[in-house]
């Protein structure tokens, strides 16, 4: 069993640490903020006073921070996890963050001799709790070897994506199709409402037909046809659409960066941008089906 620092215990990082702790790694957790600390302490976890603490603690450091501006400060600051991880320690951070500070950050920490993955995830606060997530991962094949049995207590897939930002990118262009298949979803069974087709026929139809996609068929945004989605309880994260607002956010970066062109995603990240500013922030990402629908 390892010795784990983890670094940012929020709604996802202080249940992957506690999946950690029940597969008997011992884990010094850490948060700049006193209930997120308390949360995890609750769940039997032990707290460094600082990240330094932390990143000192032992073989791996983990990390799930909000967004590239704190993974850039926790990991490069001078009180931060590559001045003060111990020799040969392995650096994960599952943060979704851009593909740029996930380079540059592994780019410093490989300067200072530490291997260092990018290991986004997709599935939640729930796949958090119940440890299913999914994992995709960027870092040398060594680094990936040494931390797969860590991530395997906290996630069910583990994909390897190649070398360090691989993780970022695959997570930024999943949720480039996620983000855009759940907008095209919500118009068609906006415009079939309209021209008196039920929501259930569509569904009946397009499930088993070439408009079949995950947004329909395991999440559909209008109530009914899918028992388990969102819709059916009031569009209750779930997924928030603050949330794909970022990646949608992150993924318009990646594209300007490359000079890619990605109108889809432009435009879908303006749909989120206006449905967040209506007060549709902390919905799950599905409830765009009520901003197209104009209800
Ligand atoms: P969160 O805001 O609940 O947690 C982030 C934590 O990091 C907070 O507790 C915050 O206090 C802490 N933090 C910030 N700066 C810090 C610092 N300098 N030192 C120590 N701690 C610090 O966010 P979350 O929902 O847990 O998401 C974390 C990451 O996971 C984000 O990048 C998000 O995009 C990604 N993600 C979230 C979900 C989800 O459903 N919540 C799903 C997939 C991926």
């Amino acid at each position: 069993m390892a010795a784990i620092g983890f670094i940012g215990l929020g709604n996802m990082g202080a249940p992957m640490a506690a999946n950690l702790l029940k597969a008997g790694h011992q884990v010094l957790g850490f948060d700049i903020i006193g209930a997120a600390r308390q949360r995890f302490a609750e769940k039997g976890g032990r707290l460094a006073g600082s990240a330094a603490e932390a990143a000192a603690f032992g073989e791996f450091v983990m990390t799930m921070l909000p967004a590239g501006a704190e993974v850039r400060a926790v990991y490069l600051g001078e009180e931060g996890v590559i001045a003060h991880a111990r020799k040969g320690a392995l650096l994960v951070d599952c943060s979704t963050i851009d593909v740029e500070s996930a380079r540059l950050v592994a780019g410093r920490a490989a300067e200072r001799g530490f291997d260092m993955l990018d290991a986004p995830v997709s599935g939640g606060v729930g796949g958090a709790e119940g440890a299913s997530l999914t994992f995709m991962v960027g870092g040398s094949d060594a680094a990936f070897a040494r931390a797969e049995p860590a991530l395997k207590v906290m996630g069910k897939t583990i994909v390897h994506c190649g070398p360090a930002g691989n993780g970022q990118a695959a997570k930024i262009c999943n949720n480039l199709i996620l983000g855009v298949s759940m907008i095209a979803v919500s118009e068609a069974f906006a415009l079939a409402e309209r021209l008196g087709l039920s929501a259930q026929t569509l569904f009946d139809v397009s499930s088993r037909s070439s408009g079949q996609c995950w947004s329909l068929t395991s999440y559909c945004p209008v109530p009914g046809p899918v028992p388990s989605s969102p819709a059916n309880r009031d569009y209750k994260a779930g997924f928030t659409a603050a949330m794909m607002l970022k990646d949608l956010r992150l993924a318009e970066q990646a594209a300007v960066a490359t000079a890619s062109v990605s109108p889809l995603g432009a435009a879908a990240a303006n749909i989120y941008q206006l449905f967040t500013g209506e007060g549709g922030a902390g919905l799950d990402f599905s409830a765009i089906y009520r901003f197209v629908r104009r209800e």
